[in-house]
Formats: structure tokens, sequence, C-alpha cells
């Protein structure tokens, strides 16, 4: 079910209502917060220059470090007598990131949330169990206010406590479960070894997030579970879950567009890729009020796709996280991630799931070998076989890439494991500095 009509506008109005917002958090921005007033005062730039919508690229980035070495509220636009709410990054390294939400900001969060649940068939006849953690994460507080918007019964249960979870998940029959992907292969673990099944449980649909999952991830937890899993996407910075999130037809997660201009960006240079192409995506707020953000680099790596979905609805819809953009390596001068080499090798039959990439330099010339396990070693023993499928790999790197790589087929369990996985890239070559 479609829960705002401003998930279905036209892509003209959409446009015309990003630029009107732009235009206003800009100046918003500008005038409330001296960060981005000093940025822009050093190279010349004045809100009254952001005419049009592609305009935007002449705004600075906002990273990270920015939000930290502001640490607690200095780039708030407001003083905290306006503020309802807090949040907080985890803070694993150094100083945590803080956030501040008005009234308005929460009212606008809230409905964000509310599309996301809606996206996913929730309607007030389900009974949501929340077992994301509640406090200063913003996973749990963001899908509770979601959720009743829509109607849900919530079950603000929070995080841990397996057994817990499982007999009320039985006693009180949820319908829809909100929780990190990797919780939920936990939890589907002690299912299996108290003998619950499925069938013993009422659950239709996952909202996963907090962290990317994998196909494999989504594979297991549809079959062990038999709900439809569907993934959403937030930063803390930009206001916790609620950017986008996926539809039933699963053809990536939609954009909130009214409240988020998302970009493309070439991570080494910063410009501004062309319509489709894989890259980091930047996100810029349009309706801020507390903490304003202005084309925020989020390290990751994925695409904006267009088209029309099935659903109806006509926001952008960005791919799944394909990787962080510190992990990008330039081979020849092409952007690779090693996130993309794994897509293709998961598509090919006979694969394993370990695989290493290797990275040389011979005659002043970037090089790639991409070893990778065989399910079934006896492939090995036929040269046809082998040949065969190596050619496959080669050609479907070729398209991905646009490089030609080496491709070195291993008998299952040859690569070194820690913690159960290979080291991924080994990049031999000399760095320039
Ligand atoms: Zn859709």
């Amino acid at each position: 079910m479609i829960w705002n009509a401003a998930e279905k506008i036209s892509r003209k109005e959409m446009r015309e209502l990003q630029l009107s917002r732009l235009r206003w958090q800009v100046e918003y921005a500008y005038s409330h917060v001296p960060f981005y007033k000093k940025k822009w005062d050093e190279i010349g730039l004045k809100p009254s220059h952001i005419e049009r919508l592609s305009d935007i690229s002449k705004i600075p980035f906002t990273v990270k470090t920015d939000l930290r070495d502001h640490y607690p509220t200095g780039l708030f636009a407001v003083p905290n007598r306006e503020i309802v709410r807090f949040h907080s990054s985890s803070g694993t390294t150094g100083k945590p990131i803080v956030v501040g939400y008005t009234r308005n900001d929460m009212d606008n969060w809230t409905e964000c949330c509310a599309r996301m649940a809606s996206a996913a068939g929730v309607t007030r006849d389900d009974i949501a169990q929340i077992a994301f953690g509640y406090g200063l994460f913003t996973g749990g507080f963001g899908l509770h206010y979601g959720l009743e918007r829509v109607g849900a019964s919530v079950l603000p249960i929070s995080s841990g406590n397996s057994e817990r979870q499982l007999m009320f998940m039985q006693d009180l029959k949820s319908t829809v479960l909100v929780a990190t992907p990797s919780y939920v292969l936990h939890l589907t673990e002690i299912m299996e070894e108290k003998g619950i099944a499925k069938e013993d449980i009422f659950l239709k649909v996952g909202l996963f997030g907090g962290e990317g999952h994998t196909p494999e991830m989504r594979e297991q937890i549809e079959r062990r579970l038999g709900i439809d899993d569907t993934q959403n996407y937030g930063l803390t910075e930009l206001c916790g879950p609620g950017v986008s999130y996926e539809c039933l037809e699963h053809t990536g997660m939609h954009i909130n567009e009214d409240m988020f201009i998302a970009e493309i960006i070439d991570p080494k240079t910063g410009e501004v890729l062309p319509e489709g192409s894989i890259g980091e995506i930047v996100y810029t707020t349009l309706t801020k009020e507390g903490i304003p953000m202005l084309r925020y680099r989020t390290k990751d790596i994925t695409r904006i796709m267009y088209e029309p979905c099935a659903c109806g609805r006509t926001n952008a819809r960005m791919d799944l996280v394909m990787g962080r953009s510190d992990d990008m390596m330039v081979i020849r001068g092409v952007n690779v991630f090693p996130s993309q080499v794994e897509s293709v090798l998961m598509g090919i039959d006979g694969i394993g799931q370990q695989y290493q990439l290797i990275v040389t330099t011979e005659k002043y010339m970037d090089r790639m070998e991409v070893q990778v396990e065989l399910l079934d070693g006896a492939i090995l023993e036929s040269y046809s076989n082998l040949e065969r499928l190596t050619a496959e790999i080669r050609h479907k790197i070729k398209t991905v890439l646009q490089i030609d790589v080496k491709v070195t087929l291993l008998n299952p369990k040859t690569l070194e494991r820690t913690a159960g996985k290979s080291k991924r890239v080994i990049d031999k070559r000399l760095k320039a500095f």
C-alpha cells in the first residue's frame, strides 16, 4: 500500500518540489549554522547561487569527521530548547556523533518510517515485534513511531533475550519482525535448537536494517521463517531508518525523495557520475531543522535506479549497498569494488563463496588475478570444464568491470581463513605518495 501521495507524484513535480525545498534548506543552513556559512564564504558561494537542482554539485561535501569535530551540538541549527529528541551513533572509534530533532523533524522522520512499514504491507491488523535496541541508537524509536503511525500494534521488546522474543512471538502472534538480519539468523538457530518450526510462528514480513545483508542471508531468512524479507536504509546523520525502503517487489529501496536528494559520486574525485553509475551515494536533507546535512558522504557504494516500479511508486530507488568506498581499488583507471567481483562469482554454478583478488604491477601496468574456490574440486580434473569455467568468469568480470583479469580456480578450502572468511584483497602494487 502506498502511504503518502508524495511517493507517486510525477518526476517533474518531484524535481520542482526538491528544488524549492533545497533552496530553503541551503538558505536555512547558511544562516543558522556557522560551519556551513564559513565553508560557503571561503569559496564565495551564496544560497542564491543555487538556482537549479544541478547546482547542488557546487556545494562542498560534509563528512563524518565534521560531525565529530563539532561534537556534541556544533552543527545544530537551533538552540536545545527547540530540540525534542537526541540520538547518537555508537561511536566505536573516537567521539560519537550526536544528532537532534525538532518537533517537525520528528514528524517527518515518523512519516518516512510509516511509508517504509506500509511498503512492506504492514497495516493496523499487524502486531510488530521490535527487536532493535531502544536507546541512543535510532533504529528502535524510528521504527516504533513509524509502525504506530500506520496503526500496527507495537511490541517494543528491544534487543536480546531470544527465548523471551520467541515466547512473545508465539503467544502474541507477532506478524512483523524488526531486527538486524544477523540477529534474525541467530533467532532461527535458537528456533531450530528448541524445535520451533516456521509453522509455529505467525510472522509474515521482516523489516530488516541496521546493517547490510547479502542475498544469501536473505534467502536463508525467507526460507527458515517463511516470510518476506524487506531491507531498509538509513544513517543517524540523516535521521536514522527511513531514508529508503523496499517495497514487496524487491527492486531496490525507494528513496524518500521529498525529504532527501541522492547523488552518486566518484569516491576518488568527488565528481557527480552519470545516471545509472555505481559509486558513493551522497545525501542532502531537504526539510531538516535540527541538524541540516548538505551533501553528506555516506561512503556506501550503490547506484540509483529511476525506472518506474511495479508497485506504483515513482520515487527513485537505491540498490542494496554493494560495499564501502574505503574498499575501492583503482585498477588501470577503473574503479573496482571487491563486491562487484563477488556478485559475478555468486551467479556462477560450481563456484564457492571464498575468493581472493591479487593486484600486482607488471611492466608498469596493473594486473588483477581472481582466485576462487570451487564447490567441488573434481572439476579440476577435466581440462575442458576448467577452460570453459575460467573463460566464463573472465568474460562476466570483463562485462561488469571493463577490465581483463586472470582467473585461477582452486580446490575447496585452499584459501587461508580468518574468522571463517578469506582476506579478500591483496594489493602488491607499490604505493605512490
Ligand atoms: Zn516499488
